[in-house]
């Protein structure tokens, strides 16, 4: 069982040193993992540390490919609001 990191990532770097398996490796477009060395981290931590430590919504994926951290879980704000305000913007 491995994550997944999907376009969107901004290539920060942050997960690189927290993931205790060196799993995730840079690539293009985006970071990668590596689905034989990824361990979801288990029997090291509780949680994933890269999907922890991502800034970005929705760019680490679980094994059943669901977002680990989905829209509105960092930055507290509702999807559905946050497409009425791009909506707005993009009106202007
Ligand atoms: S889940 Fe853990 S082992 Fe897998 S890539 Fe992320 S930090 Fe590395
Ligand atoms: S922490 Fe997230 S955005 Fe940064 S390189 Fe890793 S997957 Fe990409």
């Amino acid at each position: 069982m491995a994550l997944t990191i999907i376009e969107g990532c901004v290539n920060c770097w942050a997960c690189v040193p927290v993931c205790p398996s060196e799993a995730i490796y840079e690539a293009q477009p985006h970071f990668l993992i590596d689905a034989r060395k990824c361990t979801e981290c288990e029997g090291d931590h509780a949680l994933p540390q890269c999907a922890s430590i991502c800034p970005i919504e929705g760019v680490i994926l679980n094994a059943v490919g669901e977002a680990i951290n989905p829209p509105g879980s960092l930055t507290g704000i509702p999807p559905e609001r946050m497409a009425e305000v791009m909506a707005e913007l993009q009106s202007h």
